[in-house]
């Protein structure tokens, strides 16, 4: 059923990711051709509570497609999940004649969206984290530009490697999502690879690296995913370190919020403006509570509830009763998301074995 909207807005909440910014730009546009008024919420679900509205227009989106950040902030709200702050927030929206929200973040960004639209406010999610630990969409914004900005580093890291005949190991944001080690690891050529997904055999790299260093190799990359000191020890990077220095000598390198920031690439800028077209065009025609997902190479909505457990199958965290709501057909369309996935990071994986040496 199509519903007249009159005024939406757009707001960027959790951890921020290049391509915020086109995303917003892109909706702000899309909607003001529509004929649509739009606000801009700034600090994510936190302005909303404090009523801390921008009117966008075409101009006041001027510029920032090349910007990394949020130009509308994101602070983390606990009070949004309670009774009281999701009170204030759906005033906010009363008060000021919002009829349908779009969030730009990762999946407790998705959780609000759904209380919000529970609440009466249509809302919709374009999925934004370097991580790209969203398990429905094969793609979420930051993702291509955190990896460039990782393999530009670690190229630089790799010029005084191969100077000094050193090896370096690089700690890389993921939280519990290997993909970012992986991908930037195989593209800069490290030697070895760690994520949390796969088991790794640390006595198996030491005998790889004391074999490429016989057969003559210089310098080393060692790619740690964030999840691997996770699951270790927090100091593991040291530790693994401290005990490579002893075979050749060794640094550590941690790669955290740098690997955030950042213009974002062709990719973000272009999947962005894509996934906040599609926004819009959704809610107008009608729709919320979904997700803008990207699968196989197309965009197209994914029901939040869906995305959210399936995200929990993927991570093993799936609790009593989490599948009660689902059909056969679609717990089976889970599993079958779920086992692409985790083919998908093995075959990479057995291809940095065989060409990264
Ligand atoms: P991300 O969206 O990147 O996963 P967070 O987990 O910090 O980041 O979530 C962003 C914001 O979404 C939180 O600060 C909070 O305001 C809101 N949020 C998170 N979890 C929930 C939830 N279960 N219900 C309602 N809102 C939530």
């Amino acid at each position: 059923m199509e519903k007249k909207f009159r005024k939406i807005a757009v707001l960027t909440s959790g951890g921020d990711a290049p391509g915020m910014n086109p995303a917003v730009r892109a909706v702000t546009r899309k909607a003001l051709e529509e004929g649509v008024e739009v606000i801009g919420v700034l600090g994510g679900y936190k302005g909303l509570i404090e009523n801390t509205l921008v009117p966008l227009s075409p101009r006041s989106v001027s510029n920032i497609i090349t910007n990394g950040g949020t130009m509308l902030y994101s602070e983390r709200c606990p009070e949004f999940k309670t009774e009281e702050g999701m009170a204030a927030a759906i005033e906010t929206c009363r008060k000021n004649n919002i009829d349908a929200i779009v969030a730009i973040g990762g999946d407790g960004t998705f959780r609000g969206a759904t209380d919000l639209t529970r609440r009466g406010i249509p809302t919709i999610g374009i999925p934004a984290t370097i991580d790209n630990d969203i398990t429905a969409t094969d793609y979420t914004l930051g993702y291509d530009t955190a990896m460039n900005t990782v393999i530009s580093l670690v190229d630089d890291l790799r010029d005084t490697c191969e100077s000094h005949a050193r090896c370096n190991v690089v700690e890389v944001m993921g939280r519990d999502c290997g993909c970012i080690a992986l991908n930037a690891g195989i593209a800069s050529g490290a030697v070895a690879i760690a994520i949390p997904e796969l088991p790794f055999d640390e006595e198996a790299m030491f005998e790889k690296i004391k074999s490429v260093k016989a057969a003559g190799k210089r310098g080393m990359i060692v790619m740690i995913s964030e999840g691997i000191p996770a699951i270790k020890g927090g100091d593991y990077c040291e530790k693994l370190t401290a005990r490579l220095n002893e075979l050749l000598e060794s640094r550590f390198s941690r790669l955290a919020h740098i690997v955030r920031g950042g213009s974002p690439s062709l990719r973000d800028r272009l999947t962005a403006t894509e996934m906040g077209v599609l926004a819009v065009e959704l809610l107008l025609k009608g729709e919320s509570n979904v997700v803008i997902c990207e699968i196989d190479g197309k965009l197209q909505p994914v029901e939040i509830n869906f995305a959210l457990i399936l995200d929990r199958m993927y991570k093993n965290k799936l609790k009593d009763g989490d599948l009660d709501m689902f059909s056969a057909e679609q717990i089976d369309e889970m599993r079958a998301v779920c086992a692409k996935r985790k083919a998908e990071i093995e075959r990479l994986y057995q291809i940095a074995r065989d060409v990264c040496k």
